[in-house]
């Protein structure tokens, strides 16, 4: 494939912006290589610059669901937009949303919108800290929750690719409330608590890990969790922005069935505009301002385009529940014919997978926690990913993240990716 006028673009972006990407998992440092630029996008296919087109399996990192451009949300964000697109004032449609979302998802009564993922994260823990009068917060190895200060400790994905677990910028006085655990290891959350006892305000996990490959909890593991929470008057916050809406209409509390204190949301909710969400029982959520001491806000929070976006999407899931069926299929059938085509060619890997997200990973042992993942030949990787480009695939730029089905996917566009994986596996 010719990428002439992605390189040329790209050489335009880096003399304006850092590194040429405004988010830097879009570059292509892990691998090597420029970054693609994309002219448009529809279903499951992404065209760039250049007029190649591109089977998509990143879906703008997990929003795209039901495929780019899909036609309801289109709609909705059209017709919106003749109306006005923001006023800092309390519109119908944001009661509309939060009644549909609460409807949908266990244990919580009351949600707050925000503009990303980051921002529902941030102000979880805050309120969680608020609510329980309590200063630290434990979080996983490779679990990746925004880049807010108090989170950028082995933050997963973009942190680890690019080789600075911590970052330059968050200071020692931050970094000390944010204990770390392994992934799937109850023991080494429970030593955390002995040893800060009564000094825990939240425990904050991906209840099915996303930010470093697909990693499912193994079983007892979350249930173990909400019950320290319970013993120690602990907050169990579910970062919910990747699998929420995605693994089930009510994400991982409804499909493995525990129960969160706090839970956050993004990519789904906002259809492919920025959207974050926090939500709760009442008690907590009524700790927040106005009503509550716990101060949160956002001029466009809530802004008629990205709830009108959301809308569209989460009714779209909540009237056709055979889609989360049909994404776990069609997973499964990428599952097994990818997991094939390396057999046959002996490539050493190992695939997790729970409903619509899977990720491969070239290492020998399960891949269950970050040490794990990190295990995985990082060398091998690089060529499957150009491999696959070349054929017209496209997988996220690193080892350390889920590949995100979208529904818009056929049977064919999956044959042929199980085909450019035989190709690709005969190289590795
Ligand atoms: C993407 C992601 C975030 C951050 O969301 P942004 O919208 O990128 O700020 C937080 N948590 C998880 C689990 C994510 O996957």
């Amino acid at each position: 494939m010719i990428y002439k006028r992605s390189s040329a673009l790209f050489a335009e972006a880096q003399k304006v912006i850092p590194g040429g990407v405004n988010s830097p998992v879009r570059a292509f440092k892990a691998v090597g290589g420029d970054p693609i630029f994309v002219k448009k996008a529809s279903g499951a296919y992404l065209y760039d610059e250049d007029d190649n087109r591109l089977i998509d399996y990143i879906n703008s990192w997990g929003p795209m669901i039901l495929g780019h451009a899909f036609p309801p949300v289109v709609n909705a964000v059209i017709e919106k937009t003749k109306q006005g697109t923001s006023f800092g004032m309390p519109t119908e449609i944001e009661t509309t949303i939060a009644q549909l979302a609460v409807s949908m998802v266990p244990n919580i009564d009351k949600i707050r919108f925000v503009n990303s993922g980051t921002e529902a994260c941030m102000s979880a823990v805050r309120l969680a800290r608020g609510f329980t009068g309590k200063d630290k917060i434990i979080k996983f190895a490779g679990c990746y929750h925004g880049h807010s200060d108090s989170f950028l400790i082995q933050a997963g994905s973009g942190a680890v690719t690019f080789g600075s677990p911590n970052s330059p910028g968050v200071t020692q006085g931050t970094a000390k409330d944010t204990l770390l655990a392994n992934y799937n290891d109850l023991d080494n959350v429970k030593e955390l608590i002995a040893s800060n006892k009564g000094e825990i305000a939240c425990i904050i996990i991906e209840p099915v890990a996303g930010n470093m490959g697909c990693i499912p909890p193994v079983e007892g593991f979350l249930e173990g969790l909400r019950t320290l929470c319970d013993e120690h008057d602990i907050l169990l916050v579910f970062d919910e922005v990747m699998t929420g809406f995605r693994l089930a209409k009510g994400g991982v509390q409804e499909l493995l069935g525990v129960a969160a204190d706090i839970v956050t949301f993004g990519k789904v909710i906002g259809g492919g505009l920025p959207v974050g969400a926090f939500a709760a029982r009442k008690e907590i959520m009524d700790y927040l301002a106005p009503v509550g001491p716990v101060y949160q806000a956002g001029t466009l929070s809530g802004n008629p385009l990205a709830m009108a976006a959301g809308l569209a999407m989460l009714t779209e899931l909540n009237d056709n529940p055979e889609i989360f069926s049909s994404l776990t299929a069609k997973t499964e059938y990428l599952h097994q014919g990818m997991h094939q085509a390396l057999v046959d060619h002996g490539v050493v890997h190992t695939i997790n997978r729970i409903g619509s997200m899977i990720s491969v990973h070239f290492a020998e042992g399960k891949v269950i926690d970050f040490a794990s993942a990190a295990e995985g030949n990082n060398d091998t990787f690089k060529k499957f990913f150009h491999g696959m480009l070349a054929e017209g695939i496209y997988i996220a730029p690193s080892a350390f993240e889920s590949w995100f089905i979208t529904d818009a996917l056929s049977y064919k566009d999956l044959d042929e990716t199980i085909a450019a994986v035989q190709k690709v596996a005969k190289t590795l």
